[in-house]
């Protein structure tokens, strides 16, 4: 693993080959796993990461939007492919490509039904999703008598499964209200059962679910930032290995006296002598205008200095003037000794905004294949 030459995020193949282990060991054999590979699996890059985790016997993935759905499939994914956040008129792709959408109110149940008849489908795999509580998508449990008859009247579809969405699975302050959704959610299942005639499976915990609520299982779960190398949870983050870290070099170092400034409106002064390193990345890498001014450090030869200044498009500045460095040296934004959380979280934010917003300017380098 050479040192790096220019700003890239590096996935570790191996960290996420761990975290999907230490996953799988925390949920029975039976118990089916999908990978969240959304939103470029979480700032990583989805094909290569749908991929290894396909090798590695993944039994489902996941995606948002109908779009990243078709490049897995174009990249030659096989695996079952669920579309969470499906829209119409992407409704003819979905079937193209094999993929399975959520189907989450009667607008969209019915235009899915017409799809799968015009296309002559015969029980095509759908997911229902029913609200139990985050109030953002989903049926609702009045609802079931409509949907049942809209099943009963069509051969072209099948709910293969029926799901929700937990709230606040990693907060502990809203146990009560977890359970409450789980209860929820059981009895909606139930009901579907009933009124459909035949039993869809059941899914409904995301990762901190996995953690937090293993009884609620059923047949299967739902990982993303787990998979990634995050729990929500200082005692799982111990056993999760982050897969991504973001590295660049020092373009050049600035000698400073006291009363010069750094960047755009001058919003460093030097107090006294000092010395500024330019990195090649900024908020057009996902690098936001809120790390800069001395609030967050990255690591420089293991030492941890501060972002200085505004955050420019394409670069930042660093106060390195405690530090024996040259132009070309490596630093670490987040990765070893600095994680994203820790990042993240002097912006006030979370890893997953953080990974998320990693742009697809950034060179992604893959290591431990
Ligand atoms: C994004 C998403 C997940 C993954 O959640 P993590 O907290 O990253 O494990 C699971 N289910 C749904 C419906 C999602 O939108």
């Amino acid at each position: 693993m050479g040192k790096v030459q220019e700003t890239v995020l590096e996935i570790d193949l191996s960290a996420l080959a761990h975290n999907y282990r230490l996953l799988r060991g925390r949920i029975r054999e039976k118990t089916k796993l999908l990978a969240v590979v959304k939103a470029f699996a979480y700032g990583s890059d989805a094909v290569k990461v749908a991929q290894k985790l396909e090798a590695l016997g993944v039994d489902y993935l996941a995606v948002a939007y109908v779009s990243e759905g078709v490049v897995l499939r174009d990249a030659g994914i096989r695996t079952p492919i669920l579309v969470l956040h499906p829209q119409i008129a992407n409704f003819d792709k979905i079937i193209e490509k094999c993929l399975e959408p959520s189907l989450y109110s009667e607008r969209v149940l019915k235009a899915f039904l017409a799809t799968a008849e015009k296309h002559g489908q015969k029980q095509y795999p759908i997911h229902l999703k029913f609200n139990t509580g985050l109030n953002r998508l989903g049926f609702s449990e009045a609802e079931i008598p409509l949907i049942a008859k809209e099943m009963k009247n069509n051969r072209a579809v099948k709910a293969i499964a029926v799901f929700s969405h937990l709230a606040a699975s990693e907060d502990d302050g809203e146990r009560s209200f977890t359970q409450q959704q789980l209860n929820r959610f059981e009895g909606i299942a139930a009901k579907i059962d009933l009124e459909i005639g035949y039993r869809p499976f059941r899914h409904v915990l995301n990762t901190s679910g996995i953690l937090n609520y293993p009884q609620a299982q059923f047949h299967m779960v739902r990982s993303g930032i787990g998979l990634y190398g995050f729990g929500n949870d200082a005692k799982v983050d111990a056993q999760l290995r982050p897969i991504a870290s973001l590295k660049t070099i020092i373009s050049q170092i600035h000698t400073l006296k006291a009363g010069e400034s750094v960047g755009y409106n001058r919003a460093f002064i030097a107090g006294e002598n000092c010395k500024i390193a330019t990195l090649p990345l900024g908020h057009a890498d996902g690098i936001g205008r809120i790390y800069g001014g001395g609030t967050t450090q990255v690591l420089l030869h293991d030492t941890a200095v501060y972002i200085v200044g505004n955050v420019c498009m394409d670069m930042i500045m660093i106060d390195v003037t405690e530090i024996d460095c040259s132009e070309g040296d490596e630093v670490t934004v987040f990765g070893n000794g600095i994680t994203a959380t820790t990042f993240a979280e002097t912006a006030h934010t979370i890893s997953y905004e953080l990974l998320t917003g990693i742009s697809q300017r950034v060179t992604r380098r893959f290591i431990g294949d």
